[in-house]
């Protein structure tokens, strides 16, 4: 018979549950178990991809003061495990001038320019000459050029967090779902289809499947899935959307656009924030939209008509989204044995730094960052009746 006593479990092992599971056992803890209910890896979650953008230039100071620290532990990461999963690519913010968009990038320049992160601000000749990929009709552009953005190999990150926390003894269980998780004076128990185990913590990174195991143990909000998408766009101009010569970019404009130079296939990467697909876990499909795919071909022509060709794949991706969107950090209030880390739909760049936070609240009881705007226990989180606002709060 197995083990089934551990100081920790972790329950998913996605981008957070991976970087957990690595800093408590770099901070000492290995008896630790993660439980994955599918393959380590997969692309069901938030985390399967090939990319996410990294950045500085966040709205809001409270996660502008982490992302030095978050920058540090995916450069830890690379040098522990000799794999690269941070690419340097520089970040592009573009808005048409008096639009809600320039006010955007407006704060992500204040917020940066607060934590000394230097930034080029560009008008749309400097923006032509830089990148003339883009095609900008309007006369009055705002841009901010981030040197440091990139693009954080996601998928790659989490399963280098797994390998590493397995060399230092850490167990990874896939094709366990948890069922229960039970909370007693002293401890937890994790119930899967056909084991029990106990442990003095457990950690719940199980992003958009949130509700479903701490609902019962008496979480007070909802999580609203969005269903998200992305298209990986074939472009015949291979070079000239390659890393170092084309960024990521951000296009604020009614809806934020996104993308990616050429980077995991051949092909440029195009999403945006939609928010308007509500499902379920029920209800969720991999399958594409053949309407979102083409919203987002056509931004490809209007703005970056080079980038233009066949699509090579499209598929969905969830959003798990509290109703503030900001992260969730914190035990769950009333049970002190049970860890929650959500990542509120904007936490691949920060899983590494996620990992070591939640890490330090198993461990200690506390984390040494500054995170008491991401309790449990706030008030869009314990009112019933407040009013969901999902706009990227960075
Ligand atoms: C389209 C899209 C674009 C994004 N773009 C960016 C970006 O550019 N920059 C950025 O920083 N962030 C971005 N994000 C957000 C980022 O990807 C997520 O915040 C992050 O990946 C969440 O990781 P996670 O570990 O919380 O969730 P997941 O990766 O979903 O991991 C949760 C894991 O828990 C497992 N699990 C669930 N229930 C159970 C159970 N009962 N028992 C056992 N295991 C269970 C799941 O199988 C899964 O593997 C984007 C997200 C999407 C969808």
């Amino acid at each position: 018979m197995g083990k089934n006593d551990f100081q920790t479990v972790v329950v998913g092992g996605g981008a957070i549950g991976s970087a957990t599971a690595y800093w408590l056992a770099v901070r000492g803890q290995t008896d630790v178990l993660v439980l994955e209910q599918h393959t380590t890896g997969h692309g069901l979650g938030s985390s399967g991809d090939h990319s996410r953008i990294i950045r500085h230039s966040y709205h809001d100071t409270i996660y502008g003061r982490l992302t030095h620290r978050m920058y540090d532990n995916w450069a830890r990461l690379e040098r522990e495990s000799a794999q690269g999963v941070f690419v340097r690519t520089g970040g592009l913010d573009i808005a048409i001038d008096g639009t809600p968009g320039a006010d955007i990038i407006d704060n992500y320049r204040r917020v940066m320019a607060s934590n000394e992160i230097p930034f080029d601000t560009l008008d749309k000749k400097q923006l032509g000459e830089r990148f003339p990929q883009w095609n900008i009709l309007e006369e009055e552009v705002r841009a901010t050029y981030q040197e440091d953005s990139g693009l954080i190999d996601i998928r790659r990150a989490t399963l280098t967090h797994l390998a590493l926390a397995e060399s230092l003894g850490v167990i990874v269980k896939e094709n366990t779902a948890v069922q229960v998780i039970e909370s007693f004076h002293g401890g937890v128990r994790i119930v899967t289809g056909d084991a029990s185990y106990t442990a003095d913590k457990v950690v719940v990174a199980i992003g958009s499947w949130v509700d479903q195991i701490l609902g019962p143990l008496g979480q007070t909000w909802n999580t609203t899935i969005a269903e998200e998408q992305i298209v990986y766009v074939r472009t015949p101009h291979v070079k000239d959307f390659s890393v170092g010569r084309f960024p990521v970019w951000g296009w604020h404009g009614d809806d934020l656009f996104y993308g990616f130079p050429t980077y995991g296939e051949v092909a440029v990467k195009i999403g945006r924030e939609n928010l308007r697909r509500f499902v379920t876990q029920e209800t969720r499909s991999p399958d594409p939209h053949e309407d979102e795919t083409a919203v987002l071909l056509d931004f490809l022509k209007e703005r970056l008509p080079t980038a233009v060709g066949p699509v090579l794949y499209a598929k969905t991706c969830p959003y798990d989204l509290p109703p503030d969107r900001h992260f969730i950090l914190d035990f769950l209030p009333g049970h002190p044995g049970v860890v929650v880390g959500n990542g509120a739909a904007h936490a691949g760049k920060f899983a590494g730094l996620l990992g070591e936070i939640l890490s330090e609240l198993a461990v200690d009881g506390r984390s040494s960052f500054p995170i008491e705007p991401f309790r449990a226990d706030r008030p869009a989180l314990k009112d019933p009746g407040c009013i969901p606002d999902f706009t990227l709060k960075g």
